[in-house]
């Protein structure tokens, strides 16, 4: 049985990668705007991997017979000046939820509850992938410029993003 308060602290995270979903879908909004279908696939795409960590989140609480709870959501940014500072924006929500799961980690090693650090040895994975993701293509963007035909270039290959959930042997898929 997991202590109250990490049940409270997953709870809450369930509602930050739900946020996340919410957050990506308000930036692909803004890249189909802008005409750049394929940055918009991309943050698509990216909200479907976060609804997965949700669920991946929401899986272990019900194997481990605790009770969910489903939080309200914050509006998100819709406001962007460019598609750099989308991604910056983006790397900086991807930063805090970093913070957010060595929190978790920091709990469940106090508490010595070993299924719940297995289940977040995952998500540390999960995020350094995720930031190395958007630290690259903020580079990407840096290079470019205002090149448009590098802008093009860039827009072609994010569509051809698909979302594929993640493989794994620990016990919440
Ligand atoms: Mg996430």
């Amino acid at each position: 049985m997991l202590s109250q308060n990490l049940i409270s602290e997953v709870n809450t995270q369930i509602k930050y990668e739900l946020y996340s979903a919410h957050l990506y879908i308000a930036m692909a909004a803004y890249c189909d705007y802008e005409n750049l279908e394929g940055f918009a696939n991309f943050f698509r795409v990216q909200a479907e991997e976060e609804k997965f960590h949700a669920i991946k989140f929401y899986n272990f609480l019900n194997q481990m017979g605790s009770r969910i709870i489903i939080y309200g959501l914050d509006e998100p940014e819709n406001n962007f000046s460019s598609i750099l500072d989308v991604f910056e924006k983006s790397l900086a929500h991807e930063n805090f939820v970093t913070k957010r799961i060595y929190q978790l980690m920091d709990i469940a090693s106090e508490e010595k509850e070993y299924a719940t650090i297995s289940l977040l040895k995952w998500f540390i994975d999960e995020q350094v992938e995720e930031e190395n993701n958007f630290t690259g293509i903020i580079q990407k963007l840096k290079r470019i410029n205002n090149d448009s035909a590098s802008l093009y270039m860039l827009d072609k290959e994010l569509g051809l993003r698909v979302f594929t959930p993640p493989t794994t042997t620990t016990q919440a898929q």
